[in-house]
């Protein structure tokens, strides 16, 4: 018995798919992986990397976590990081946050269970950070979204002072790295505008 038979259906129709437009689609990926760009995301379900930014396979080397973190003690991030900058060398790393994110909101509420609670500590060091900018907005939605921009802006700098992120800059690699968010409301994305480049 297969299991999940709809979500096989799916797979061979979106193969078969590429392959009516492209003959040769799965060769091409198959030979080379050059992609230029590393999107940091969140785990979030609504919030899928390749089809908001619209593109296909190939073309973004992708990390998701709960609540788009970049920790110098994850070795699962650093060493996505360090194989998209010194293996692929991606010109871009794009931390993507997004509203009403429950990683976040998380964080502002009751302490949970590890591994969890553990995972988002850093994400309670930055609330308790910004509470007074964070206490000055309407209660709720507000405050939980910009608890969300903040986050990303902590990625950007965490990232930019990665050993190996300032190793490629001294060596001349063309690397910036980007802050964004999501909007789950209307499915747009905007750049904060704290792009590091050096
Ligand atoms: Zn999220």
């Amino acid at each position: 018995m297969r299991f999940l038979p709809q979500l096989f259906a799916n797979n061979r129709s979106w193969a078969a798919s590429h392959v009516a437009q492209d003959p040769n689609f799965f060769g091409r990926l198959c030979a080379i992986q050059k992609p230029d760009y590393l999107w940091i995301g969140c785990a979030d379900s609504r919030v899928p990397a390749n089809e908001i930014v619209g593109l296909a396979p190939g073309s973004l080397f992708v990390h998701r976590n709960v609540g788009n973190l970049v920790r110098a003690d994850d070795p699962n991030c650093l060493a996505v990081v360090q194989y998209a900058v010194e293996q692929l060398k991606v010109s871009h790393i794009i931390v993507t946050g997004h509203y009403h994110c429950g990683g976040v909101q998380a964080a502002m509420g009751p302490p949970m269970t590890d591994p969890l609670e553990g995972w988002i500590t850093p994400v309670r060091h930055l609330h308790r950070e910004h509470e007074a900018q964070l206490a000055a907005l309407p209660e709720g939605e507000a405050r939980i979204d910009r608890l969300c921009e903040l986050n990303v802006l902590a990625q950007v700098r965490v990232l930019s002072e990665l050993p190996l992120v300032r190793e490629a800059w001294a060596r001349g690699q063309s690397l910036a790295i980007h802050g964004w968010i999501y909007d789950l409301r209307d499915g747009l994305l905007r750049d904060l505008e704290v792009t590091v480049d050096a």
